[in-house]
């Protein structure tokens, strides 16, 4: 698993700006696509050969006792707790302020990890900026500048030290493991049920921690999946007691486990920030989707075209992953999810051999040469593939910086099709030389 870095502190002290530094060299790999909003909070981040997730929480509101403010708080809190470890960003220009003492004293009870990250000093002395928050009693404070990439490095790495590697396991089981996910009351453990329904379940673990989901093992027309149940079985037999209805670090854990990931949607409501940052977060994690539009029961034959066409233009960028229109609670259309989880999981685990990769590369060049900028012509010479889970294909050539944009999405549409991929995205790398 990776670890979770998750950011807090008051309004304004960095923390968005930090988290776009952290995430920034993933954000090319999702960028400009219609619909995807880009005020994210989940992220993906990577020091050296080591990758961890991070979270940004938005504010730091301990004050509000109820409402909206109130709910903010209690997420983040929750996050805070499920935190691998924590980074607490103050404000060097301002100095030391009463609600970074309120702050650092919840902070401290929840026994995380805690890294304290003294922001915007560059240029400044760093003892002296570092002296004042000393009194905040959480050791030696790291002076960094998150606008200027000062001092990030190091934070990211002294607050990943202790935790080990992932090891990768090359001997993945060749089965689906899918993860269901959504936000709150969407209907993910009435799915979850409706799925086991008639299947039979081999087994489940006990859930050690708030942040860990329920991993079932269980068999469908002889064959083997696992289900990373985020919601909690609990409804079912009542084994567990919901201790949280919806957990970020949880969910983004449970898309960097899956193979497949089921995003579940609540078809009687607008498609939310939240749904929109969960989609963000699955697409680029690279993870095969499937959408399952849900509560579809509960909708009119009228309302049921302007649903189906403004959650296509809302989540036009995962115009790859089929949606399915179903009803959780009568069961309906839940049989064709796992034909699409089988073609998604088919498609995110295929074999492109090289020579086949190569050939469907020389056609599309000699159709449609790639445009000339500059002097020079770029040549592509030949591809092989690079990864599974997404996809990768790596293509080798010559000028390729001049690439442009359009013609990469033509290379990669081309390789869908040849593939014909469905469910998962796809991926395409340029090597310059021989
Ligand atoms: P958040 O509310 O904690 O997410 O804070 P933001 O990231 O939105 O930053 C608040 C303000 O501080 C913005 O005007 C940023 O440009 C500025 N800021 C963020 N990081 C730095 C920094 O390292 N140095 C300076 N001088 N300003 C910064
Ligand atoms: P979760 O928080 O995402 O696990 O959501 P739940 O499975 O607990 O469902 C939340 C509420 O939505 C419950 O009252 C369910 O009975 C209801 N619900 C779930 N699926 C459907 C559905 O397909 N149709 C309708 N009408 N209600 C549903």
């Amino acid at each position: 698993m990776k670890p979770t870095l998750v950011l807090v502190g008051r309004p304004n002290v960095g923390k968005s700006t930090l988290f776009n530094r952290l995430t920034r060299s993933r954000d090319a790999l999702v960028a400009d696509l219609p619909g995807l909003t880009r005020d994210r909070h989940y992220g993906h981040g990577r020091v050296g050969d080591r990758p961890y997730l991070v979270v940004d929480t938005g504010g730091f509101e301990p004050v509000a006792k109820d409402g909206i403010l109130h709910e903010m708080a209690r997420q983040t809190l929750q996050a805070v707790a499920e935190a691998d470890a924590i980074v607490f960003l103050v404000d060097a220009r301002q100095g030391l302020a009463a609600q970074d003492k309120i702050i650092a004293d919840q902070l401290r009870k929840m026994g995380r990890p805690l890294f304290l990250a003294v922001n915007k000093a560059e240029g400044m002395r760093r003892d002296v900026v570092a002296a004042e928050f000393y009194e905040l009693g959480l050791g030696d404070p790291l002076v960094i500048s998150g606008a200027h990439g000062e001092g990030v490095h190091d934070l990211v790495e002294l607050a990943l030290e202790s935790f080990p590697l992932d090891e990768v396991d090359e001997e993945e089981d060749d089965h689906p493991k899918i993860a269901i996910v959504g936000r709150p009351n969407v209907g993910k453990s009435t799915l979850v049920n409706s799925l086991l329904g008639e299947e039979r379940v081999i087994a489940f673990d006990q859930p050690g921690t708030t942040r860990d989901s329920i991993y079932i093992d269980f068999e469908r027309d002889s064959k083997y999946y696992t289900l990373i149940d985020t919601a909690g079985i609990r409804k079912r037999g009542k084994v567990f007691e919901a201790i949280e209805k919806f957990s970020v670090v949880k969910t983004l854990q449970a898309v960097e486990d899956a193979n497949v990931v089921v995003l579940v949607l609540d078809a009687r409501q607008d498609v939310s920030e939240q749904d929109a940052h969960i989609a963000g977060f699955i697409l680029e994690s690279g993870r095969a989707l499937v959408v399952a539009v849900n509560k579809w029961d509960d909708l009119s034959a009228d309302r049921r075209e302007v649903v189906k066409s403004d959650i296509a233009r809302k989540l036009q960028f995962l115009d790859f992953a089929k949606f399915h229109y179903i009803s959780a609670l009568q069961g309906s259309g839940v049989g064709g999810l796992f034909k699409s989880i089988d073609g998604a999981y088919a498609s995110a685990m295929i074999k492109m051999p090289t020579p086949r990769l190569t050939r469907i590369l020389m056609e599309a060049t000699t159709q449609h040469q790639p445009p000339k900028s500059g002097p020079f012509r770029p040549k592509l010479r030949y591809a092989h593939q690079g990864g599974s889970n997404p996809p990768l294909v790596i293509i080798h050539g010559t000028s390729l910086s001049s690439l442009s944009a359009s013609y990469k999405r033509y290379l990669e549409s081309t390789f869908r099709q040849a593939f014909e991929l469905t469910g998962t995205p796809l991926r395409v790398q340029f090597k310059q030389g021989h």
